[in-house]
């Protein structure tokens, strides 16, 4: 078995951006390892972007040779180690989100716009929107992919019922896995959940970014992202470190999920990513027996919040059993139930965000690619 301690000393042979060996030089930003599989980031210096590519190959090839060892991932970060890595020196002072965007906010290659699918918090259907928004969006014809970034808690791989290891295409590019016409990403395809879970800033950071960039997505109109819950300083390094087109949020209609999301859109607007609306989630609840309606968490709350903060509200989805169902068994609503009515209101906010994307203009001026 690998360990930690193998891959440092084997890294204590590669010359970090300072000359001193690489985990000592405050470059090495964390180590992670997951049955044979072993992830490395790397700080990179934005200043100077060519410097750490050499030092990033140098570290994998020296990781690689390690016996035991099925394969390895070094990733460039602009984040600073801050003693992740055991034996790691706390390298000099992060730069802030801010500092980030500057550096590595871009577009990816064959990518018309990234969406991003937020959330103030866990648990409000933000996953299963977003899955079932990517195939509104496929059924207009549209060519869709989606990118799991709830590191911590991937949904893809359940909400699609996908379980098997992307391929690996020449060099270390990862072939997306496809289901109903949609390319599909996860950190759930490569690790283990709870090796996730473990994972410091830096390496989130890292895993994000490889999901974007070294991933065989090809031609896409939309590629949605599926963020981490939250506002912390993981979501808003994500929306800054990749140029994206808008984000809709996602929440359900009491007070305090929409306390949340206001934080959410804030936090967008904060690092000028448009907001492309507010989605009520679990609004009426329709007793699958009887018919009656009954507003489990209140409702129109959501509606009411966005017309107050001056953001379009795309649509109501109700709690509804088969949403549930057909999420947990991997069989989402939208490709299943084509026909019915939650795909309908699936698919009417698919074509409010699409007609939104379209008057947008295509690919916003993006600084130049420092990462990678
Ligand atoms: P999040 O990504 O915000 O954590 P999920 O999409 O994982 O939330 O949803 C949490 C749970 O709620 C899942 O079991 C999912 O099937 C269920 N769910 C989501 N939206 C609805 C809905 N509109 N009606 C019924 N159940 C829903």
């Amino acid at each position: 078995m690998i360990t930690e301690k193998d891959v440092l000393a084997a890294l204590a042979a590669v010359k970090g951006p300072d000359g001193r060996p690489l985990p000592q030089s405050g470059a090495l930003a964390g180590v992670s390892i997951a049955a044979g599989k072993v992830y490395l980031s790397i700080a990179a210096d934005p200043a100077k972007p060519g410097e750490a590519e050499p030092v990033r190959r140098a570290a994998e090839e020296a990781v690689r040779r390690l016996k035991g060892v099925e394969s390895v991932l070094a990733t460039l970060t602009a984040e600073r180690a801050q003693g992740a890595a055991s034996g790691a020196r706390p390298g000099p002072a992060a730069p802030g989100p801010r500092a980030a965007a500057a550096t590595a906010r871009a577009g990816i290659p064959g990518v018309r716009h990234i969406i991003a699918v937020a959330s103030g918090k866990g648990g409000v259907g933000k996953s299963t929107t977003a899955a079932n928004l990517a195939l509104g969006l496929a059924a207009q014809g549209l060519k869709v992919g989606v990118l799991d970034a709830d590191i911590y808690g991937p949904s893809m791989p359940k909400l699609f019922g996908l379980n098997e290891k992307p391929e690996i295409l020449e060099g270390r590019i990862m072939k997306p896995l496809t289901a109903h016409g949609l390319r599909i990403m996860s950190i759930g395809f490569l690790v283990e959940e709870d090796t996730a879970m473990i994972w410091r800033g830096p390496m989130v950071m890292s895993a994000i970014q490889q999901m974007l960039r070294e991933v065989q997505w090809g031609e896409l109109d939309v590629l949605v992202v599926d963020m981490p819950p939250g506002t912390g300083d993981a979501q808003l390094t994500m929306a800054q470190s990749v140029q994206l087109a808008g984000a809709v949020i996602v929440s359900t209609p009491q007070d305090l999920a929409l306390i949340d999301a206001r934080r959410g859109v804030a936090m967008f607007r904060r690092v000028e990513v448009p907001i492309l609306g507010v989605v009520e989630n679990m609004s009426t609840f329709i007793c699958p027996h009887c018919g009656e309606r009954s507003d489990i968490f209140g409702h129109g709350g959501a509606r009411k919040e966005a017309e107050r903060i001056g953001v379009p509200f795309l649509g109501e989805i109700p709690l509804a059993l088969s949403i549930r169902e057909r999420s947990d068994a991997g069989l989402p609503v939208v490709a299943t139930d084509p026909n019915g009515p939650h795909a309908a209101a699936y698919k009417d906010i698919a074509r409010q965000v699409w007609a939104t994307l379209q008057g947008a203009a295509p690919g916003r001026a993006a600084p130049r690619i420092v990462i990678e």
